[in-house]
């Protein structure tokens, strides 16, 4: 399967750091963005982006070892695009919002599936499956080219060598722009925030000794070994 064949964005050798993250940042994450996702976890399609947050102590530092958490029976990655935002804003426009963000790459929303499923069910917050230390996995930025196309982005991520999930950005639901002007109407936006923008069909279980690689494009952005 040729998913790696067509890269959207023409990356020389990365010549930035991993994590430029600020001294305080956090992680706005997009939820049922791809409707296909929405239907594999049998919920609704919504009509306006489904918003949680995971704070900075999520973040899990560059080449710090992810290890399986101790609450969980059921740990499920979550490949997505993530935006790193480089300017403050609030009531954003979306003719306006991609001027918010800088660089770009994928990530892990990692997630506590079974305990989320019991957070559903009560109808309670989700930060107890989403939100933990370490819990966020960001690869590699590459900035953002001139003449990006933000409905041209594919990734992809690998478990131990084998394709499992594969996202195309115009499958999303609420694109870049959209989305960044709805958050924005809740919660300012500051320099070194991340995005996630939700994730594609394919998410799954992880046990220890798993090995996630994830790929904008061609370009291998992540790749971390479950402890
Ligand atoms: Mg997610």
């Amino acid at each position: 399967m040729a998913v790696y064949s067509n890269n959207p964005i023409p990356m020389t050798k990365p010549d930035y750091q991993p994590y430029q993250n600020s001294e305080d940042m956090k992680f706005i994450c997009i939820g049922r963005n791809y409707a296909e996702h929405a239907k594999e976890l049998g919920n609704e399609v919504p009509d306006e982006p489904v918003i949680f947050i995971k704070p900075k102590s999520a973040l899990l530092q560059t080449n710090s070892p992810f290890y399986y958490p101790e609450f969980t029976n059921e740990l499920h990655y979550e490949c997505e695009v993530v935006l790193r935002i480089s300017k403050n804003g609030k009531y954003l426009q979306e003719r306006t919002a991609s001027k918010y963000y800088d660089a770009i790459s994928v990530g892990i929303d990692f997630t506590a599936r079974d305990i989320q499923a019991e957070l559903k069910k009560k109808g309670l917050p989700w930060e107890k499956a989403k939100a933990w230390d370490n819990s966020a996995v960001l690869g590699k930025w590459a900035p953002i080219p001139a003449n990006f196309d933000k409905n041209n982005v594919q990734f992809s991520m690998k478990k131990n060598g084998e394709l499992v999930q594969t996202g195309h950005t115009k499958d999303m639901i609420h694109n870049f722009d959209k989305i960044i002007a709805h958050v924005s109407n809740y919660f300012s936006l500051n320099i070194g925030d991340v995005i996630f923008t939700g994730t594609p069909a394919g998410v799954g279980e992880c046990v220890v000794g798993d090995e996630l690689e994830g790929f904008l494009g061609n370009d291998s952005m992540f790749k971390l070994t479950i402890q």
